[in-house]
This record gives C-alpha cells, sequence and structure tokens, in this order.
C-alpha cells in the first residue's frame, strides 16, 4: 500500500486536500474493496474510506461509526444500501479529524443526524494547520461548513437505544486528541476505538490539538477494562482485533514511552533520540503505516516538556 512508503499524515493531508478540491473517487477502485464485511450479526466494517466505518443494520434503522474522507463521501451510501434498504438515522464520529468526519455532509444532506462529543464540533469549526512533524509539511485544512457539523453533541458520555441493543459512547480527555470517543455496543460486544487503537502501527498523537501519549496509554487501558474476551474491536485503522491486541499495543505504547524518556533524561536531542531508534522491532504487525520518526516527533516533544 502506497501510505507504507510515504509519510502517513503528509499522505491522508494530501487525500484530504485533493478532496476538497472536488476531485472524483480514484478510478482504478473496484467495488469489492470496499464491500462491507460482516463482523458480527448486524454489525459490519467497511474499509478503505480513509478510516474504518463500523455500519449497524437493524429493523430500527443504520447508524454507522465515522463517514471516513471527503472521497469516501461519494461511495458511502451506495455501499452501505448493498446490505441494509433502511436510511442513515445516526452518524457518529469517533474524533475531529478529517479522515473520520469527510463524509458527514452526504450522510447529513440524506437526513442522518450527526452526533459527536463537543470538542469535535469545536475543532471542525476552526482552521486546522498542522505544523511540520518529522520535517514533514503539513497542508493547511480550511474549517468546515456547518452542514459537516455535528448537530446533536455531548461531553462526558451519550446512549442511544437502537436496534435492540445499547451504544455507549464514551469521551476520553486528552489521547489521540481532546475529543476521542469510543463507541461500545453493548449486546454486540463490539468497540469502534476510533483512532485510541491502530493495529497498522504506531498512533498519531495530536499534542497540538489536546493529544497526549499518557492520556492515550491511560485510555487503552481504560478501553481494556471494558472488554472481555469475546469483545470485538474494530479499530480507527487496520484489520479487526480483540482484547489481546489492544494489550500487546499498550504494551507497545508504554515501551515506547520509557525508552524515549530515558534518552531525553539523558539529555538528548531529538535527532539524537530518532537516530537510537527508540522504537526499534516493538510494533509486531508489520511495517506501521506511520513512520517512527513522526511518532517519536510528538512523544519527545511532549516528554520534554515535562
Ligand atoms: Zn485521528
Amino acid at each position: 500500500m502506497k501510505i507504507k512508503r510515504m509519510p502517513y499524515l503528509f499522505v491522508i493531508l494530501s487525500i484530504c486536500v485533493m478532496s476538497i478540491g472536488g476531485r472524483a473517487f480514484p478510478q482504478n477502485t473496484t467495488p469489492d474493496k470496499y464491500a462491507p464485511v460482516k463482523v458480527t450479526d448486524g454489525i459490519y466494517r467497511i474499509r478503505n474510506f480513509g478510516c474504518n466505518i463500523a455500519v449497524m443494520i437493524g429493523d430500527d434503522g443504520v447508524l454507522i461509526i465515522d463517514t471516513g474522507d471527503q472521497a469516501a463521501a461519494l461511495k458511502t451510501d451506495s455501499v452501505i444500501k448493498t446490505i441494509s434498504n433502511m436510511p442513515v438515522r445516526y452518524v457518529m464520529n469517533t474524533h475531529y479529524h478529517y479522515d473520520h468526519v469527510g463524509g458527514n455532509k452526504k450522510l447529513s444532506d440524506n437526513g442522518a443526524v450527526i452526533v459527536a462529543q463537543e470538542n469535535t464540533r469545536q475543532r471542525m469549526l476552526k482552521e486546522w494547520n498542522v505544523p511540520s512533524v518529522a520535517g514533514v509539511k503539513n497542508p493547511v485544512i480550511p474549517p468546515y461548513s456547518e452542514d459537516y457539523l455535528p448537530k446533536i453533541c455531548f461531553r462526558d458520555s451519550i446512549t442511544i437505544y437502537l436496534n435492540k441493543d445499547t451504544i455507549q459512547g464514551i469521551h476520553f480527555l486528552n489521547c489521540h486528541s481532546d475529543s476521542d470517543v469510543i463507541y461500545f455496543f453493548r449486546k454486540a460486544n463490539v468497540i469502534h476505538t476510533g483512532d485510541l487503537f491502530l493495529s497498522n502501527g504506531f498512533p498519531i498523537i495530536d499534542i497540538y490539538n489536546g493529544g497526549s501519549i499518557d492520556g492515550y496509554i491511560r485510555a487503552v487501558d481504560n478501553i481494556i477494562s471494558l472488554c472481555d474476551e469475546r469483545t470485538i474491536i474494530i479499530p480507527g485503522h487496520g484489520a479487526v482485533s480483540d482484547r489481546q491486541g489492544l494489550v500487546d499495543y499498550r504494551n507497545m505504547l508504554s515501551t515506547a514511552r520509557t525508552n524515549i524518556e530515558k534518552l531525553i533524561k539523558e539529555g538528548k536531542t531529538l535527532d539524537q533520540v530518532t537516530a537510537s531508534d527508540p522504537t526499534k522491532d516493538l510494533f509486531k504487525g508489520g511495517k506501521s503505516w506511520l513512520p517512527a520518526p513522526m511518532f517519536i516527533d510528538v512523544v519527545y516533544k511532549e516528554l520534554s516538556k515535562k
């Protein structure tokens, strides 16, 4: 996959900017690549839309978690229609990043109510100007228009009763950003973690918008405590996982944090820390989608302020 060879944030941001420019969905795609994959009865995962979209179907209607990037908006409806003719009633956003809210407008235009933590709405109202990370320059994301914004917002938690299940949204403060929510389908025993777990590599810690490595590790600990051995975990990006996958991820982050902090205490500069490769071999799931220097950069910046 292209993103494995290029700076991820740059690639994603570039895709976003292309989408804002109104480009059509890539021509070399095939419907199969976007076909919903059943996770358990009544819950599906849609891939390749910029993030993992969870789709809950049932007699009451459709609820989805996140809407992918703006390019995805052109296909989301038709893909969902392959599994349900019912309307999408609710869209739950996990956080404000463009690869999770880009399809909001299309779904909202078709009648869905957008729901998110209140910081998601506040962040979407502002320009997102991400500083360069590990030497990679990022374009500016302009504020979103009203038709993209969540219309129902909550602070700490929300509960939706739909399709004979109970869906709990739980906000975690200062972790991936300051707007992160996980959604827990209690009866189905499925959790969509948003970007509080990426099974395909190191996480982005958005320290410029309330993110924190310590908060991130705490949040993953909390999610683990909600799981049992049968809980199905849909990460923000990457393959579907389980409680053990979360435990392994937490341990990786904790070890990386310890390694980087030790080098900071030895007085090493960011360049020296990056050169000593403190995350070497820590991620076991193949090559991380996010190049390690981009992860080390933000963790170093946060920990060196302590
Ligand atoms: Zn994100």
